[in-house]
């Protein structure tokens, strides 16, 4: 098969391989120098709507509606704006193979690609219950969320299994969202996980207990402290119940798993440096090896505010290090530079009426504060996080779009505080003194 070759590829075709594309344009990329290749079938599109507007019976997300850039409010880049550009989008291709001294990646059709510039872009994988062994966990309709097939088919189950029954195994992002969303669909859902609360690696008990009670309001079956240990199935192999580690047994006629991620950095093993499960790159997403980079999940980086090295799973630093890869491309091409990556860590999540943000670093001491009520309709609270008597951390549901650039502002600032107490009382007041 004949080798095709660019300057410049990205490989992996989501959130940051769109976002990239953008600046490469904005750059002046000229036609026919880059291209992204894809495992995916589609030009890449913001995957937060995946477990969010996809999935709902109402006011359904659909490409090409959520191409990128449109989560954070740019263009929507269509597969002709690629056309247009002579940016070649190579989909339905999966690397099998990436070689660097040779600067070539395999297909696996057996396809070769070369590069002069690579950007590695490959997100990260579920993790899946049979890596585990878990009895019965091939069965079928047993879910994981990542790409938009993975979607495809849970919407076909969703419609198949009119007014059933869910369970959701994992407490975090992917748990919440989706036991939001099969409950909108009218399906029967229980959530079942190990720890004390929900998405433990960011809320703390305070903030966790405003969700688990909102959630039981909406009619949703929390299960903690457990986990499961097996399915059963029926004579058509779908899934039919969840065994649970305490012997309990929950009906279900569709399972969805959100246990974690892991970054997809294989191809590259033992051919770049990696550091904290991802691969290791500079303050431009650099990796060890001259003309490769590194961007979104999968990018173990300099932390600059809290002079720290970390690896992010979340979508805005996709786009945020996209664009800062290319712009550190452009920039060496032409001998200048550029600023270092300074990233301010911003999460958020939306389920149900509910819509959260957090900015910063969840460490140290944490204060509540607001009406965090579950029953309560004006509910509007949150958490800062202080560490060495500086704010360094603030989660807040339901702001307004003035109030949370107030907390990301504060978060950026970390102003010092001398009372707990105090900061509790005055809550979200203080952080509109910045
Ligand atoms: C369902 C869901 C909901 C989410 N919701 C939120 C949210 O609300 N807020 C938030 O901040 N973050 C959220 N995230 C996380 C966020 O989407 C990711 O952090 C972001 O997509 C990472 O971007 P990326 O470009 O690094 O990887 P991805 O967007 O995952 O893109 C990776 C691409 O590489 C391709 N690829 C991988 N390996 C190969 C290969 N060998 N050959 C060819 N192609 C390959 C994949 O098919 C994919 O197209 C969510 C994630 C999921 C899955």
């Amino acid at each position: 098969m004949a080798e095709k070759s660019f300057k410049y590829v990205i490989l992996g075709g989501g959130v940051a391989a769109g976002y990239a594309a953008r600046e490469f344009a904005k750059q002046g990329v000229q036609p026919g120098e880059l291209a992204i290749i894809s495992k995916e079938a589609v030009a890449p599109y913001e995957r937060p709507a995946l477990s969010k507007g996809y999935l709902f019976p109402e006011g359904t997300a659909r490409l090409p509606g959520f191409h990128v850039c449109v989560g954070s409010g740019g263009e929507r880049l269509l597969p002709e704006w690629y056309a247009e550009k002579g940016i070649a989008l190579i989909l339905s291709t999966e690397i099998v193979k990436a070689d660097i001294t040779a600067k070539t990646l395999t297909s696996a059709a057996g396809q070769t690609f070369k590069y002069q510039t690579l950007i590695i872009a490959t997100g990260s994988t579920v993790i899946k219950l049979t890596d585990f062994g878990v009895q019965g966990a091939d069965a079928k309709n047993i879910f994981y969320l990542r790409e938009i097939d993975d979607a495809d088919k849970l919407v076909e189950a969703i419609k198949a299994k009119k007014n059933g029954k869910a369970v959701i195994v994992g407490g975090g992002y992917i748990g919440l969202e989706l036991s939001a969303a099969l409950k909108i669909n009218n399906i029967d859902v229980s959530m079942v996980y190990p720890e004390p609360w929900c998405m433990p690696r960011l809320f703390t008990a305070g903030i966790a207990a405003f969700y688990e009670g909102y959630y039981a309001n909406k009619g949703i079956n929390i299960i903690k402290g457990t986990v499961a240990v097996g399915f059963g199935t029926n004579a058509d192999g779908e899934v039919t119940e969840v065994k649970l580690k305490d012997g309990r047994v929950l009906e279900a006629d569709i399972v969805v798993v959100g246990v974690g991620g892991r970054p997809l950095t294989a191809l590259f093993k033992g051919q770049v440096v990696e550091e904290k499960g991802g691969i290791k790159t500079d303050a431009f997403f650099k990796t060890s090896i001259p003309g490769v980079y590194a961007v979104g999940d999968v990018a173990t980086f300099p932390l600059k505010l809290y002079n720290d090295i970390r690896r992010v799973e979340h979508v805005d630093h996709a786009r945020k290090s996209a664009e800062q890869a290319v712009k550190a491309i452009f920039a060496s091409e032409k001998g200048t530079s550029i600023d270092e990556y300074d990233y301010l860590p911003y999460f958020y999540s939306r389920a149900f009426d509910l819509s959260w943000q957090f900015y910063g670093d969840n460490v140290g001491d944490t204060v509540l504060f607001g009406d965090n009520s579950p029953t309560s309709p004006t509910h509007k609270f949150g958490t800062y996080w202080i560490k060495d008597g500086k704010v360094v951390g603030v989660f807040l549901e339901s702001g307004t779009p003035e109030e949370n650039k107030a907390i990301a502002k504060l978060a950026r600032v970390q102003p010092a505080v001398s009372s707990l107490d105090e900061l509790g009382k005055e809550g979200l007041a203080f952080a509109s003194k910045f």
